[in-house]
């Protein structure tokens, strides 16, 4: 079994949005910016059926691709290529920022509840400026092991890969139990990984692992014992370390401040990222770009 000395435990910044919905973030935290590629990881809900409506309107992103993974409710997706994209539990949509796209996203049924994770993942040198995309992943592959249902969301699990391409080597699954379950997982020795509960009780190589908390592992792990109370869900990402370092702002990813501010400038302008259609609602506006800092 993995030393758990091995193990770092960040608390998530937990925000409540309305009375319903809580988002709690685990990436970036001070001590923690990025796990392989991955450098944002936000889990909203589970919100009950009937909440408010989710709506965030049309915003800017460079540099990332955003991730997104339904767990419950619909939500819809409307971008600046034209893109128009209801997501379901079960799917992932990916979109490609590049040198730049905007989007916008609703709940589509408030009553069906919401819970979802969206992280987004840094794009390396020589990708941060591509052209932008968007694909969505109606159906990912399904791996049962040890009372647990894994949907491979990227990467590879028991021969299994998920359609979802990466830039990196990358790895995210969603691992749910009905009842108590216990899974050993093997892990890849060059990745290093990161470990949230999204539903219920679970324990890490013995230890319980608190709500609201990541738990990191660094490379050389080379597997670790899921084990759950009973009805539970967890999210595990990894990649290979990134090794570059990237500043986040606001809805950016960039590697130089003067990047940013010409990104906050262009869409502040309405330059560069194009409109998004169809959402019934204001832009987002940009926070005041002469209080960046650099942070690393
Ligand atoms: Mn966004």
């Amino acid at each position: 079994m993995a030393n758990p000395l091995q193990f770092e435990r960040t608390p998530a910044h937990v925000a409540v949005i309305g009375p319903d919905l809580t988002v709690r973030r685990a990436l970036p935290a001070r001590s923690r910016r990025t796990i392989g590629a991955w450098c944002f990881l936000d889990h909203a809900g589970p919100a009950p059926p009937g909440g408010a409506p989710l709506r965030v309107g049309p915003h800017p992103h460079i540099g990332l691709q955003t991730f997104t993974w339904m767990i419950e409710g619909e939500m819809l997706h409307r971008d600046s290529l034209g893109y128009r994209q209801p997501i379901r539990p079960g799917q992932v949509n990916l979109m490609t920022a590049g040198r730049g796209i905007a989007h916008s996203e609703e709940s589509l049924d408030p009553a069906l509840g919401m819970h979802l994770a969206q992280l987004w993942i840094a794009l390396p040198k020589g990708e941060h400026e591509r052209e932008p995309g968007f694909e969505h992943f109606p159906d990912l592959p399904l791996v049962e092991h040890g009372g647990f249902r894994m949907t491979v969301l990227v990467g590879e699990v028991h021969g299994q890969r998920s359609p979802v391409p990466s830039y990196t080597p990358l790895l995210g699954i969603d691992l749910a139990s009905a009842q108590a379950a216990e899974a050993e997982l093997p892990l890849d020795r060059s990745y290093e990984h990161g470990l949230v509960i999204l539903e219920g009780d679970c324990s890490v190589n013995g230890e319980p692992l608190p709500r609201d908390t990541l738990l990191y592992a660094p490379p050389g792990v080379d597997r670790i014992v899921l084990r759950s109370d009973g009805r539970a869900r967890a999210l595990l990402v990894g990649g290979v370390p990134f090794g570059e370092p990237v500043i986040l702002w606001w809805n950016f990813v960039a590697r130089t401040q003067d990047e940013i501010v010409r990104a906050t400038n262009d869409w502040n302008e309405h330059r560069r990222f194009g409109e998004v259609e169809g959402f019934d609602g204001p832009r987002l506006v940009a926070p005041d770009v002469s209080l960046l800092k650099l942070r690393r």
